[in-house]
């Protein structure tokens, strides 16, 4: 018989956790009976007590003989969760479908469609992994940027420098078949039952190139360094085909999952007149503090037994709010511009998270109502692009970040020399003020967030901690109108993921691509 229990709380100072887990179990159940194939269903950490931090397990096991009145001894028969792909559909694809875009979203649709024997075309505008991964180290180098193969565009997407933090708010059920594929392509097994899984830049890239050549072996073919510049309809506003690098190429169906840095994309889809509108973002700097000061705070003298802790915060003004995003702890600020002349920064982490800082963007909401109204689709674009361009100014013009300490941004004047935390970014930094170019409704916030941050957590109280800028692709500016997946005016065209403004973070892209890929196989065949 098969039983899952919660609530095993154990102290994270426990060596064998193992053995505890077993241990606890046969105190609750009593009796002498064996157990088998114990496993971890969720583990998270609780740290309300900083000198009592517990891990808290959800385990399932078996036994050979039924226990009896389990549930008075609180257990349940988990339940079995297991994705079932809907029923294909009645209309007949004369072509491949292709998938625009291979980040998180693009490349859950192309699996499910491959799986599904559609044999997808997946058209990615940036390069294979790691070719992309020789882009990038010239650019923090040397800053020299490749607009095409950069931290936003190519193989993995957006994602593929990332911390790899797999958490999400989403409660959808495809989430597991996520991990699920994360893990039988190479992600350590943890993810599938941490309260915040990781993998980490370092594993996902392989993890990324595995699913890739699971694709191809089933039939998914790849055109790399190949940008789709145009999309063709015919009068009933019917996907004919689309251009790619100048050539044709005829399909009935596109899953379109550029992410939110494909400028060029959404200016040639809105011109195109495909139903979009302009969404709330956020914008706002990255604050680097010593990984082992947000320890503290977090995990006080049992940080010992913990890993690099994390933090999420959030300050409500009058007006704005300010809020933590995207932490990663023990990681660096990366510099992930894919324009000429602008800096936009982001975070990263290794799988071990060994890094000597941690850092997280400190990000202010911003309204359609701050630049232009809903219907001026493209005007968050600019307003985003404004930013960068400043900050690329204000770093001294060759693609180093503008960089002030927390302190001296709350005095208002320049940095001159660093403390404690040395900024982490490529290819390096200058000192600047950042009231002197932030919009004051940006900066005013932030200030006022930090104050009140620094009543909740320690290690914000550090006036060394670094400010690096402009964070500004934290969500898509725009969304492209869908309705059952498809966009409400061209058919055949289906929206996904974040750039199309359905999702927020790798997990969510990544369901909403099988969403988007169920959408397509309920309407056809092939
Ligand atoms: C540095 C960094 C760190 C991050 N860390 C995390 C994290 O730890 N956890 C988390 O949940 N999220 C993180 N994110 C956010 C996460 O990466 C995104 O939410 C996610 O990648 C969005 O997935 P997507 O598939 O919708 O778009 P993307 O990942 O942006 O992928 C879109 C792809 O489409 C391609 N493309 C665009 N236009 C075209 C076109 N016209 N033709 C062909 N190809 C095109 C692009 O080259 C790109 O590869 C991070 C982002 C960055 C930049």
């Amino acid at each position: 018989m098969k039983y899952r229990i919660s609530n095993i709380k154990i102290s994270v100072s426990v060596p064998d956790q193992n053995k505890e887990i077993t241990r606890k179990i046969k105190s609750k159940i009593s009796g002498d009976i064996n157990l088998y194939n114990l496993v971890i269903y969720k583990r998270s950490i609780d740290a309300r007590e900083k000198k009592n931090i517990m891990y808290v397990y959800t385990i399932d096991f078996e036994t050979k003989k039924p226990i009896k009145n389990y549930q008075k001894l609180g257990l349940a028969i988990p339940d079995e969760y297991e994705y079932i792909y809907p029923e294909k559909g009645k209309k007949k694809l004369l072509n491949s479908p292709i998938v625009c875009g291979f980040g998180p979203s693009g490349i859950f649709s192309a699996l499910m469609l491959a799986e599904n024997g559609y044999n997808p075309i997946i058209i990615e505008r940036g390069k294979k992994i790691l070719e992309r991964k020789e882009d990038i180290k010239n650019f923090w180098s040397q800053g020299i940027l490749n607009t095409e193969s950069n931290i936003q565009f190519g193989e993995g997407g957006a994602g593929a420098f990332s911390d790899g933090k797999l958490t999400t708010q989403t409660k959808n059920p495809r989430s597991r078949k996520v991990l699920e594929v994360f893990v039988e392509n190479g992600a350590p097994e943890e993810i599938l039952y941490d309260s915040k899984p990781h993998i980490g830049t370092d594993l996902l890239r392989n993890v990324i190139i595995s699913i890739r050549e699971k694709i191809e072996s089933l039939g998914g073919t790849f055109l790399f360094d190949s940008k789709v510049e145009e999309i063709l309809t015919d009068e009933n506003n019917i996907l004919q085909g689309v251009i790619v690098n100048g050539e044709k190429i005829e399909t009935q169906v596109m899953i379109i999952a550029p992410g939110n840095s494909s400028r060029d994309t959404f200016e040639m889809l809105c011109k195109k007149g495909v139903h979009m509108t302009s969404k709330p973002f956020a914008v706002g700097l990255r604050i680097e503090h010593l990984q082992d000061d947000v320890n503290e705070s977090q995990y006080g003298e049992m940080r010992e037994y913990l890993g690099a802790a994390d933090y999420k915060l959030t300050f409500n003004g009058n007006k704005r709010s300010l809020y933590t995003f995207c932490m990663c702890p023990g990681g660096y600020v990366i510099n992930g511009a894919s324009e000429e002349d602008t800096v936009v920064t982001n975070g990263m982490s290794y799988h071990s998270r060994k890094g000597e800082n941690a850092n997280s963007a400190i990000l202010v909401n911003i309204n359609p109502e701050d630049f232009g109204g809903y219907d001026n689709v493209l005007a968050g674009i600019e307003f985003q692009r404004n930013l960068e361009k400043l900050a690329f100014k204000h770093g001294g013009s060759n693609y180093k970040a503008p960089v002030q300490l927390a302190g001296d941004f709350l005095k208002d004047k320049v940095s001159i020399e660093l403390g404690t935390v040395k900024p982490t970014i490529r290819p390096g930094y200058k000192f600047v003020n950042f009231n002197d170019f932030l919009p004051s409704f940006i900066s005013e916030t932030i200030k006022e967030g930090l104050i009140n941050f620094s009543g909740k957590m320690k290690a914000f109280q550090d006036e060394n901690a670094v400010l690096t800028g402009i964070e500004t692709r934290s969500s898509s500016p725009v969304r492209i109108v869908r309705k059952d997946g498809e966009s409400t005016n061209i058919a055949g065209l289906f929206p996904s993921g974040e750039g199309a403004g359905y999702a927020g973070g790798i997990m969510s892209a990544a369901v909403d691509g099988i969403v988007s890929a169920e959408e397509v196989i309920k309407r056809y065949f092939i």
